[in-house]
């Protein structure tokens, strides 16, 4: 069984849109793993089909009712139920990771206000943040969870490019990466990389990324100096 993807989303045109290209869409075609596109509004009951309703409480815009995405969930098959939001836990590699070794996962995606609290804690759903910023649907988060996720499923990625030596992959942000020319522009690429001595050109790569890491994201650096216990490293923020 191939891995199993779910969007419950009010705008199925929106799938597979980019996933239907590249990397994701050659997999999905070639089967290595399926989407199931799931109209919300499939599930509305009046003839309307109305899915949202006014926040109680007053405020502005509108809210996804429970009864509706309650049905359109449906049964609990094992795999995860995630509903993306601003408010989730962020996403991360880690969490890509384990969810891309499991059997699938099920998506809902909101719109308006978001959607009646009662649902998620009732379904016990994982909330989901691909950033803190706001945008107008989870249709776009949703296929970045899927896009993180296909391109680790066995098969999708050539054995060239697998994964392991990649940003967050031990923690740390990638090093810098040169190809020809040379020499660009009176720029030359740092001569290590053109002596063909791989253990040299790994541990320069390996000081790159911790540099670049350190003064970039020191909540990575923290946890990662953490992680490793190196003594007498200072887990400090580094400036530029
Ligand atoms: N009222 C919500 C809030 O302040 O947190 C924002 C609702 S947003 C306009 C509509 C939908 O977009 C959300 O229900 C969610 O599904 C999705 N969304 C927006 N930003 C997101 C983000 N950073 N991560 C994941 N989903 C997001």
């Amino acid at each position: 069984m191939s891995w199993h993807a779910t969007v419950l989303t009010l705008f199925p045109p929106m799938f597979p849109g980019p996933l239907g290209l590249s990397l994701a869409g050659h997999a999905l075609s070639a089967g290595l793993w399926r989407l199931e596109v799931q109209d919300i509004r499939d599930a509305a009951t009046d003839r309307h089909r109305t899915v949202d309703d006014t926040p109680f409480g007053g405020g502005a815009g509108m809210v996804m009712r429970p009864d509706v995405l309650d049905a359109a969930i449906g049964c609990d098959d094992g795999r995860p139920l995630l509903y993306l939001t601003p408010r989730g836990q962020p996403l991360t590699q880690d969490r890509v990771r384990a969810l891309a070794s499991g059997p699938g996962v099920r998506l809902i995606c909101g719109r308006y206000e978001g959607v009646d609290q009662r649902v998620l804690d009732v379904r016990g759903v994982e909330e989901v943040s691909v950033g803190d910023y706001v945008l107008s649907g989870g249709e776009l988060p949703a296929l970045v969870l899927l896009d993180a996720c296909v391109r680790l499923l066995p098969g999708v990625m050539g054995a060239e490019a697998s994964g392991e030596d990649e940003s967050f992959s031990a923690g740390l942000l990638e090093y810098p990466h040169y190809t020809r020319p040379a020499e660009w522009r009176g720029h030359v690429v740092p001569e290590v990389l053109l002596s063909g001595h791989h253990g040299a050109i790994a541990a320069w790569r390996r000081a790159q990324a911790e540099q670049i890491t350190r003064a970039r994201r020191p909540d990575l650096w923290r946890r990662h100096v953490n992680l490793i216990d190196l003594p007498g490293m200072d887990s400090a923020p580094a400036g530029p």
